[in-house]
């Protein structure tokens, strides 16, 4: 199978494997795994902040950092197609009461204006603004990237305005990449960043929330009370540390089949509209001859597996797992479609 669902579904690399074998570990409730303290040591340092927590997923991640940051009936300003909005079951509401603020950015993206003008006035009457959170890449504006110089100037308004700025950087290093930015900017900009080592970067399971030490002192607190406190995790942790040290250079490679199954994909009578691809991504209309639904049925004859994310939207994402052969392939059934 081709697998184009999710770049979650890779596979451990035997050198990865070989990392997980190896890993020293301990009990890391008791803050005495030894792998666990390396990545939440590389992490922090990476992003230039003092400390960091790793976890089981960035939902996680995300919820702890966002119930961190507020109090119950505050609002949370974010794009409409945010992941902590739409896909991590109303965990804003369920796990820090409050209410959300959605911004319709362009494909996942917010502007400094948008921000401002969406902050509560100090009025007893409305919930009080205390958070942003923007995504970078935004994974439903298909894996767009924010220009810097955006978010800096969103961190101004919040500077302003005495609000955090958390990242889901879930596909952070798929931007960085593109970009040609570095972690150490981030750092300086967010007061706290989630990070996935189990997507592009090809890890089986975990992400880490990096932020100053007292918050992230909070954070392993809630950590507990989400569930999320693991024992032996340097067994996984030593894939995320493999992943950071051996695997991010790489994301080129899959923003590179993401453009040839573009071209691919133009020359073909049922796309309609592709949003522009700038990493790992691609969502394309499907019209015509096919709903999106039976082309992917179609696709799934071929081996090829991809998600239909709306009546005539399919999403590709392109990843590890995905090789040269794999994208040779899918560009012949695509031809003879
Ligand atoms: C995958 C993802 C997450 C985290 O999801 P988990 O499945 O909990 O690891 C967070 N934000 C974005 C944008 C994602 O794509």
């Amino acid at each position: 199978m081709i697998d184009f669902r999710s770049d979650t579904v890779t596979r451990p690399t035997p050198g990865m494997l070989q990392a997980m074998f190896a890993a020293p570990v301990g009990d890391d409730v008791f803050g005495e795994d030894p792998t666990v303290n390396h990545l939440e040591q590389l992490s922090a340092s990476l992003f230039g902040k003092e400390a960091a927590l790793f976890c089981p997923s960035g939902t996680m991640t995300n919820q702890i950092a966002i119930k961190c940051h507020t109090q119950p009936g505050d609002e949370v300003i974010c794009d409409h197609l945010s992941h902590i909005y739409q896909y991590e079951g109303g965990g804003i509401a369920f796990n820090s009461g409050c209410s959300v603020r959605l911004l319709q950015g362009d494909r996942g993206r917010i502007t400094a204006a948008q921000v401002a003008a969406a902050i509560n006035p100090d009025d007893v009457h409305k919930p009080a603004t205390t958070l942003v959170s923007l995504e970078n890449t935004a994974n439903r504006g298909g894996g767009s990237c924010y220009h810097f110089a955006d978010i800096e100037a969103i961190k101004q308004v919040c500077l302003k305005n005495n609000l955090k700025l958390h990242l889901d950087g879930a596909r952070l290093f798929n931007a960085l990449v593109a970009k040609n930015e570095t972690c150490r900017q981030y750092g300086d900009v967010f007061d706290t960043i989630s990070i996935c080592l189990s997507k592009g970067l090809g890890a089986p399971v975990g992400s880490v929330l990096v932020g100053p030490a007292d918050f992230i002192k909070k954070a392993k607190r809630y950590r507990k009370v989400f569930g999320g406190g693991m024992r032996q995790a340097g067994y996984i942790a030593a894939a995320g540390l493999y992943a950071l040290e051996h695997q991010i250079a790489r994301l080129q490679e899959d923003h590179n089949h993401a453009q040839i199954l573009v071209t691919a994909l133009q020359e073909k009578d049922f796309v309609g509209e592709i949003l522009p691809v700038e990493t790992n991504i691609i969502i394309f209309e499907v019209k015509g001859r096919f709903t999106a639904p039976d082309l992917v049925t179609h696709l799934q004859r071929s081996n090829i597996l991809a998600i239909a994310i709306s009546p005539t939207q399919i999403r590709l994402v392109v990843h590890l797992d995905i090789t040269p052969a794999k994208i040779q392939d899918t560009l012949n059934v695509l031809k003879a479609l």
